[in-house]
């Protein structure tokens, strides 16, 4: 039994239209979900990914709308990695970041830059051998896209409390650089640590609340047998309706969640039609009137980019 490498990975903005922007106008991903956050259904629950919204490409954000910015430190994930196609690909989104005014950094094989509200991101060069996962976009050729998740980087004090989980429980081989490779049948992703920064960790705009690892949708059970048989108190399965979801901290304090591959953001939207609508989990099709009036007015990049 293996994980299927990163499901997704939850952010959170104070500020959803400029994500908006950003996630789907510059870096080309496709909004292939527009709900409510479960626990808080006045505000939104965004979701980026390829076309087909894809585990393995999918970014999400809470809403909390005006949240200052958070801080990262220890026991946070403080960047997330995507692949694109070559390192002509890190030419392509140099050009095209630095155009739109972006923060960034390049290096021989990397290309880190921060969204609006200081969520660090990274492009590397796909070596992967797994199937691309790519959104259309009118201004990014398909050769320079972005692919899907490499993986992520947390910062801990303490990385070797860990160990036991991750490799002992969750199945995750050592890899280099110190990092781990969580590798299914299908796909794979990292998990690296690095020493934090003596800062004080505050949670906010721009920091990543949760990091998911993929579960075909039979093996879900098991895994969170084995996440509480190891001691690691993991919640019951919660159905998230396009997923069924539990959720652990692994030592380091980063939160982890074990998503099911299925049934997916096709179970209440044509593939079509994906993120243009606001979808509304059964249980919350109640409240549909009253959240019209409540939340935040989003713009609509695809919409922007056909005019
Ligand atoms: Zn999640």
């Amino acid at each position: 039994m293996k994980l299927e490498g990163i499901h997704h990975v939850t952010a959170i903005t104070g500020d959803a239209p400029r994500n908006v922007e950003f996630y789907t106008g510059l870096l080309g991903l496709r909004m292939v979900k527009k709900t409510v956050n479960q626990d808080d259904p006045t505000v939104y629950h965004l979701f980026y990914a390829d076309e087909r919204g894809s585990a393995g490409s999918d970014i999400t954000f809470f809403e909390y709308p005006g949240v200052p910015p958070g801080r990262t430190g220890d026991g946070m994930v403080h960047r997330v990695v995507f692949r694109v196609g070559s390192e002509a690909s890190l030419d392509f989104w140099q050009q095209r970041l630095e155009t739109a005014g972006t923060k960034l950094e390049r290096s021989n094989g990397s290309l880190v830059l921060s969204d609006p509200e200081g969520l660090d991101l990274e492009l590397v060069p796909d070596t992967s051998g797994d199937e691309p996962l790519l959104a259309e976009h009118p201004e990014v050729p398909a050769e320079h896209a972005v692919r899907g998740f490499e993986g992520v980087r947390a910062y801990s004090r303490a990385p070797e409390e860990s160990t036991k989980l991750l490799e002992e429980v969750l199945g995750f081989d050592p890899a280099r650089d110190g990092a781990w490779a969580a590798r299914g049948s299908q796909r794979g992703g990292f998990y690296r640590f690095d020493a934090p920064p003596g800062e004080r960790p505050l949670s906010g705009a721009g920091t990543v609340h949760h990091v998911a690892w993929a579960s075909p949708m039979d093996e879900h059970e098991e895994w969170r047998r084995r996440v509480d048989e190891a001691g690691a108190s993991p919640t019951p399965v919660i159905d998230r309706f396009y997923f069924r979801s539990i959720y652990f901290r692994e030592p380091s304090g980063v939160l982890f969640e074990i998503a099911t591959l299925g049934p997916g953001f096709t179970a209440d939207e044509e593939l079509e039609t994906l993120g243009q609508g606001l979808s509304l989990p059964p249980n919350f099709e109640h409240l549909r009137d009253r959240l019209k009036d409540v939340l935040t007015p989003l713009p609509d990049p695809r919409a922007d980019l056909e005019a």
